[in-house]
């Protein structure tokens, strides 16, 4: 089959598109031929050596897996061949006690698809059967692709590590990103006020015509917490979803009104922030930690997108050859919205 492997870490990457054996399953596994698989800031750290964990090479990346069953290991019994599915990325053992409660995103066990083995920038991939989540009638492989990994983190830091409700203000950082544009898409299912931020005219019309986001605010301009707690008469927002960190995260805290939650996936930005506690702590304020998700945050993501409540924003599609391309595209920041891979079979 073939795969795009790094072989170099660097900015950019080197990457080769390779031939190599095609994947057999364990018992426990299926291997899936790949539809789609979609780019994340994850992969930008993976592709420079980033990532806090060491990461043996050549690998191929890629968590944002839909495809179709190819083949099944002898013990899988609940999936058949040609069964349309996405891929938890994040992949958990099943058997400790987080994962025995549901909370897969906590599995002591956890491994990265596309990091700690090899994932979907390749027309094959194997993974264990637990992590398959059906795809519902209606919802296609590149919706699925746009959508499993970072609308299903956004799913769980609004429905799983804080909760919404009607009327709620919400803060979220970055509308044209994964994580944003989803973000901004289900708070307002949710019933909430949305507040977003978008460096360019093409940012901002994405955030107000197509994801529904109430109000906009230019994240060029510096003082632009100030304009977040003018609209909310300056009362600040009820919650932040923050995926950028570095300088941003101690900004957001300016935005966020008494009470209020700060919830955060991810630090682009930068990992070391330095935050001051005197008002954190007498405004009574929470920073709370979203890692992942999980399978009911997955399955919650595929059946809003099934029912029409969540739509991806697809900025650019690469065929396979091109996937050092794609990666491009995500590092020049341009983007609006999700870019793919895409391997027709
Ligand atoms: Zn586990």
């Amino acid at each position: 089959m073939k795969a795009v492997q790094l072989m170099e870490h660097g900015t950019p990457g080197k990457f080769e598109l390779r031939d190599l054996p095609d994947p057999k399953p364990a018992p426990d596994e299926v291997v899936v031929q790949v539809q789609a698989c979609g780019l994340n800031h994850l992969d930008l750290w993976l592709e420079a050596g980033e990532l806090p964990i060491p990461v043996p090479l050549p690998r191929t990346p890629g968590g944002e897996i839909a495809g179709k069953i190819i083949e099944l290991g002898w013990a899988v019994s609940d999936w058949k061949v040609g069964d349309e599915v996405a891929i938890q990325s994040n992949l958990f053992c099943g058997q400790c006690e987080f994962c025995k409660r549901g909370d897969e995103s906590l599995c002591l066990r956890g491994e990265l698809l596309g990091v700690n083995r090899d994932g979907g920038f390749a027309e094959k991939v194997v993974v264990p059967s637990r992590v398959l989540v059906r795809l519902p009638a209606g919802v296609g492989f590149e919706a699925s692709a746009a959508l499993t990994l970072a609308g299903s983190t956004a799913m769980h830091m609004l429905t799983n590590r804080t909760q919404v409700t009607p009327g709620d203000w919400v803060l979220v950082m970055g509308a044209a990103s994964g994580v944003g544009s989803a973000a901004i898409q289900i708070a307002k299912g949710l019933g909430a006020q949305v507040i977003t931020t978008a460096s360019s005219e093409a940012k901002r019309a994405l955030a107000l015509l197509r994801l529904g986001a109430d109000h906009v605010v230019d994240s060029n301009n510096a003082a632009w917490p100030a304009d977040v707690r003018k609209l909310t008469g300056k009362r600040g927002v009820d919650l932040v979803v923050e995926h950028i960190g570095g300088d941003v995260l101690p900004k957001v805290f300016e935005c966020l009104a008494r009470g209020g939650t700060v919830v955060t996936c991810g630090a682009t930005a930068g990992r070391e922030v330095t935050l001051n506690l005197w008002p954190f702590f007498v405004k009574q304020q929470k920073l709370v930690g979203s890692y992942g998700r999980n399978r009911a945050d997955i399955q919650a993501t595929l059946e809003w997108v099934a029912a029409g409540k969540l739509k991806p924003v697809i900025d650019s599609v690469y065929p396979l050859e091109k996937t050092a391309e794609a990666f491009a595209q995500l590092r020049s920041r341009k983007f609006l919205g999700k870019v793919l891979v895409e391997i027709p079979a």
